[in-house]
């Protein structure tokens, strides 16, 4: 293997740990985005199950107002009832009576209803609430993990970074400039040669390209994808 092909391998086994190490940090915000949504979404969950709790509340209290008002009447009704000598006002209050006792009546069931209903909604809160506290402590953990995780990941592009200038420092100057524009555009610079097939784009290279690569005198490129290439075993 030509010496300048081994360094470049070496060089680009470290910027493909870079890019890595790179990609991981890039994805880090969206990570704790994501969290923070999570948490985001249950506190919402929280406050939408406390306002359908306290609406249901206002309705009952609504309906007792609604029974009492009823109950007033009808102790007016009946007072009117003692009061009157006249047979048919009697019975006119009567049936009043009755039709108010009717009203409370039906009120009381709705009233019933919505209590059944206010257990279900607190059961549905106090279920949400504790969803939201197991959320809350883990979101608080992963946040913290992903910050541990960003430290430590930057510090190692730090310590790639010296180690990659480094190597790049001993690399012939034009040699490194055209790396870094394959680098840039493919990912991957340095492929191997299976047979006549190139590695990096999969395509077969002419008998010239592989002799080239063979006889290991020049850097040979791949002519269709322009990755160096070059051929790590053989049999004579
Ligand atoms: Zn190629």
């Amino acid at each position: 293997m030509l010496p300048e092909i081994e360094q470049l391998l070496i060089l680009q086994d470290k910027d493909q740990h870079l890019r890595r190490l790179r990609a991981e940090i890039q994805k880090m915000p969206a990570d704790a985005e994501n969290a923070k949504g999570r948490l985001a979404s249950i506190t919402a969950a929280v406050a939408s199950a406390k306002e359908e709790v306290t609406q249901n509340e206002i309705a009952i209290r609504s309906l007792e107002l609604q029974i009492q008002t009823r109950r007033d009447t009808i102790v007016r009704l009946k007072t009117q009832q003692f009061e009157t000598r006249k047979n048919d006002e009697f019975a006119a209050l009567a049936h009043e009576v009755k039709r108010y006792e009717g009203d409370v009546s039906k009120l009381e069931d709705s009233e019933m209803e919505l209590m059944e209903k206010g257990e279900i909604l607190k059961a549905g809160l106090k279920e949400a609430q504790a969803r939201l506290a197991t959320t809350e402590a883990d979101v608080k953990e992963e946040l913290g993990k992903i910050k541990e995780r960003y430290l430590n990941v930057k510090a190692r592009i730090k310590e790639f970074e010296t180690i990659r200038a480094g190597l790049a420092a001993k690399v012939d100057e034009d040699l490194l400039a055209g790396y870094d524009r394959i680098l840039a555009g493919k990912g991957e610079v340095i492929a191997e040669l299976n047979g006549h097939v190139c590695a990096g784009c999969h395509m077969r290279v002419t008998a010239a390209t592989f002799n080239d690569a063979r006889a290991e005198r020049v850097i040979t490129h791949c002519p269709n994808c322009g990755r160096i290439v070059y051929i790590a075993h053989w049999d004579d």
